[in-house]
């Protein structure tokens, strides 16, 4: 989608700290750390955010979701603990319109993200 920040990262217009990358998905490292791990990992097509997915859209979220898990066992803190978050809409503070899992670990989290 033209003018999506995320977009326009995932088709390699703009450059990113990439961590993984498929056909599918693509994961890189958050330009503003909350945390010594802090991934987002995003869908290459658009949707905007959560609340937009569709059952069609179930095998990709399901892949994502064990794709922060890898990355988490990669990264050193699946032991230590983990937490993925997903903003979505007006309420959540959402700032990239372009859905996207947030992977944040390293250390104790607080109610951040
Ligand atoms: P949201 O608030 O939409 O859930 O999260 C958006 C995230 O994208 C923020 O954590 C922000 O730091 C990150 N972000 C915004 N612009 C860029 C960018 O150009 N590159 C990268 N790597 N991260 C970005
Ligand atoms: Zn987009």
């Amino acid at each position: 989608m033209a003018d999506c920040l995320f977009c326009k990262i995932a088709a390699g217009e703009i450059p990113c700290n990439k961590v993984y990358e498929d056909d599918d998905v693509l994961a890189f490292r958050d330009i503003a750390p909350k945390a010594p791990t802090h991934i987002l990992i995003i869908p290459k097509k658009h949707i905007a955010h959560l609340a937009d997915c569709t059952e069609e859209d179930a095998v990709l979220l399901a892949k994502i979701q064990l794709l922060a898990k890898l990355l988490a066992d990669e990264e050193g803190i699946a032991k230590s603990g983990f937490r993925v978050v997903s903003n979505s809409g007006e309420d959540s503070g959402q700032e990239v319109a372009h859905l996207h899992y947030h992977l944040l670990g390293g250390k104790k989290l607080g109610d951040i993200c």
